[in-house]
């Protein structure tokens, strides 16, 4: 590739203007909302150590076995960049002795993850996922709490026809009987299966549930439903949550084949799509769940917990096709500084300063010496007011304040301008 001809990496993109005013903005009403349910916000590291993927996530998914992006340091050290951000927390949790806080512990989060996925609509290389864990309570109250708080969250940016699914995927009381039915009837289907499948039929069947081909779809519309062997424990968790969620009216089903791409969950799993054309090309805005086992996976004691991610570009890119937002702003401004001759230049500078700090939204073309330029860049950037600074204004002190719509333009003394613009803009 020709070298003034860089690129960003395939699936990675730069954020900007409009995009960055929409992840603003979706930061705020997260940090609202978990003020509000008491979650501390937390950073980790992009790169942790790979164990903690292999061990949490799991060394049968997707995720772990294809798109993960793994380094050896010059250390020797194994690192990958996160695939996601729940291990890291529990990593955090467990080093940083978060065990002995009041449960349950809340933290959110926002920030970068990486996956080696195929680019297409709403599925990149490099992406941000905002989310909430509660980490300490195992009873079902939380699960429904979690599911509310995404689904709050989705609805104050302005999603309307939003679908809640959820299911119980079990425990390790009685996973292994549901495993070994679904391996039979998998066992029976595997020539029409896909090659993926085909192995995961043999590594971790579950799997199979979670493929997106579309011959492994036909096949698992007949397959055993775990919620047909759940424990007593874990049928009673989940009629607990469907409860809670009739009480908070959250429109839910139920997906029987609900399993999520993750090994750690326990139990409760949920997505949210939003249920149109638009947001079923960009797959599911959140999702998650409670992992019971994950704490003590990672070193730590027994410890439940339960919580979700969303993928804020999919939120994005969706608020955009809704407003039809450009992508590229034009710059604006209130007030346009011009100035003509070299005191004038100087009494600008000064000028401008003085307007920095009375906040009042400016535009300049301090560089350059025609007037009509820099009018032109005033009507360009549509101010409401060109302040003119010529030659015989910069030694009487005075600027010349023009309303651009009427062209109506008076003196005023220098040190009296921004009092003068305050009231007008
Ligand atoms: P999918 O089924 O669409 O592959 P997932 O189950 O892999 O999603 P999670 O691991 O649960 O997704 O991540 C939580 C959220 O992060 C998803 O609901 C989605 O909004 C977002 N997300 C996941 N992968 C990507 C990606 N490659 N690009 C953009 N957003 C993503
Ligand atoms: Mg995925």
């Amino acid at each position: 590739m020709a070298k003034n001809n860089y690129q960003t990496p395939t699936g990675m993109h730069d954020l900007f203007q409009k995009d960055l005013e929409q992840f603003a903005k979706i930061e705020q009403l997260a940090k609202k909302i978990a003020d509000f349910y008491g979650f501390e916000k937390i950073e980790t590291p992009i790169l942790e150590f790979s164990e903690i993927f292999e061990k949490g996530t799991g060394l049968s998914t997707d995720i772990v076995e294809k798109e993960m992006y793994s380094l050896k340091t010059k250390g020797g050290d194994f690192l990958t960049l996160r695939p996601e951000i729940t291990p890291g927390i529990v990593r955090s949790y467990n080093q940083g002795g978060m065990q002995n806080l009041p449960k349950p512990v809340r933290l959110w989060y926002l920030g970068p993850c990486f996956r080696h996925e195929r680019p297409q609509a709403g599925r990149y290389r490099q992406f941000n996922q905002l989310g909430f864990e509660s980490l300490g309570v195992g009873h079902s109250i939380i699960d429904a709490i979690t599911i509310q708080i995404f689904y709050s969250l989705l609805k104050s940016l302005g999603f309307k026809k939003l679908a809640v699914e959820v299911n119980c995927i079990g425990d390790s009381q009685c996973r292994g009987a549901f495993r070994k039915a679904l391996t039979n009837y998998l066992r029976a289907k595997s020539s029409s299966l896909c090659a993926d499948c085909r192995v995961r039929l043999k590594k971790n069947p579950l799997r199979v549930l979670d493929c997106k081909e579309e011959k492994c779809f036909m096949v698992k519309k007949n397959a055993p439903q775990c919620l047909d062997y759940l424990c007593k424990d874990c049928s009673n968790h989940f009629k607990g949550l469907l409860e809670f969620l009739e009480e908070l009216e959250i429109p839910y089903t139920i997906n029987p084949y609900l399993v999520r791409g993750l090994d750690y969950y326990t139990k409760t799993v949920f997505e949210i799509i939003e249920d149109t054309e638009e947001g079923k090309a960009q797959g599911s805005l959140a999702g998650g769940g409670r992992y019971d086992g994950l704490v003590k996976l990672l070193g730590g004691k027994d410890t439940p917990a339960c919580g979700g991610a969303m993928g804020v570009e999919r939120v994005v890119n969706l608020i955009k096709a809704r407003t039809k937002s450009q992508v590229i702003d034009e710059p604006s401004c209130d007030v346009y500084l011009i100035q003509v001759g070299e005191l004038a230049k100087k009494k600008a500078l000064k000028l401008f300063e003085q307007l920095r700090q009375a906040n009042i939204k400016t535009g300049e073309g301090l560089h350059k010496d025609s007037l009509s330029a820099q009018l032109g860049s005033a009507d360009k950037m549509k101010a409401k007011f060109s302040l003119i600074i010529g030659q015989k204004e910069a030694l009487d002190n005075q600027v010349i304040v023009k309303e651009m719509k009427t062209g109506r333009q008076k003196n005023v003394d220098i040190d009296k301008v921004i009092k003068e613009l305050k009231g007008k803009i």
